[in-house]
């Protein structure tokens, strides 16, 4: 089945995760700017990153019949940097119309600081001025259901926040009934150590149905799976699922949502 991951690193990736993708179905993915594994030291490191996520990765995708898209931000790792964060933002409109940009991603919270959130909203701002969709990153573990609670409230206290052009990822489901009440896209981060099983994931769709959820695999520098999203295809079809439902969190939402952009290239077969 051809499939869609919504949220992976492929910076971080191999050339043969991407031929590995390309003969398990992937035909597009997107690509959030996130932590690099280690602190950048300057506004520099940044551009050269959307260089990289702009240009270099299409490039490398394409030799794979893979369409490529990516988002762009300081994640909120580094956002614990004001001043540095503030130099990055300015500096992300210079690469907004480049192909293949859907918006502003990934930001959110990692420890929930009173830094992190002041930067998170100076994103919303840049996002709304810009009329870009929002991909967040909510925090791993002992963090996830209040910085997702605050992330929650931060944006649905901004009148200009359209839900419906926000997608919150790495929900568990301690979290994804708030997401989805409050109409955001949810997306299920499937992944070996933290975050949720194929089984988990399947387990969420059965309760909450498909609409408005995504399943991406994260891959990225750490212990990850990029092809957790075929895991996911077989562990529906084990348990009998319709193959439109499987479609649909595979392939038809994360199209849907990413044509929200005016930028997304809907792959050919
Ligand atoms: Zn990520």
């Amino acid at each position: 089945m051809d499939f869609i991951d919504p949220h992976i690193h492929m910076v971080s990736r191999t050339t043969d995760d991407y031929e590995t993708l390309a003969r398990m179905g992937c035909v597009a993915i997107s690509e959030p700017a996130f932590w690099a594994g280690f602190d950048r030291g300057s506004a520099d490191g940044f551009r050269d990153y959307f260089e990289q996520l702009t240009a270099v990765e299409p490039r490398r995708a394409a030799q794979f019949g893979i369409e490529h898209h990516c988002w762009l931000c300081i994640n909120a790792k580094e956002a614990e940097n004001v001043s540095l964060s503030r130099e990055v933002i300015s500096m992300i409109p210079e690469f907004l119309d480049r192909p293949g940009v859907l918006g502003i991603g990934e930001i959110g919270l990692n420890k929930n600081t009173k830094n992190e959130a002041t930067i998170f909203l100076e994103h919303l701002d840049l996002a709304v001025e810009h009329d870009q969709l929002i991909l967040i990153h909510t925090p791993h573990l002992e963090d996830k259901y209040q910085g997702t609670r605050m992330i929650l409230d931060m944006l649905c206290d901004d009148s200009r926040i359209n839900p419906d052009r926000v997608l919150v990822d790495h929900v568990e489901e301690h979290t994804i009934g708030e997401v989805l009440d409050r109409g955001f896209w949810a997306g299920m981060t499937l992944y070996p150590v933290t975050k949720c099983t194929p089984d988990r994931a399947a387990d969420m769709i059965e309760r909450f149905g498909g609409e408005r959820l995504l399943a991406n695999s994260a891959g990225d520098w750490g212990v990850s799976k990029p092809t957790a999203i075929p895991d996911l295809i077989f562990q529906m079809r084990r348990r009998g699922y319709d193959e439109a439902l499987i479609r649909r969190v595979v392939y038809d939402n994360p199209a849907e949502f990413f044509a929200k952009s005016g930028k997304f290239v809907q792959p050919v077969r």
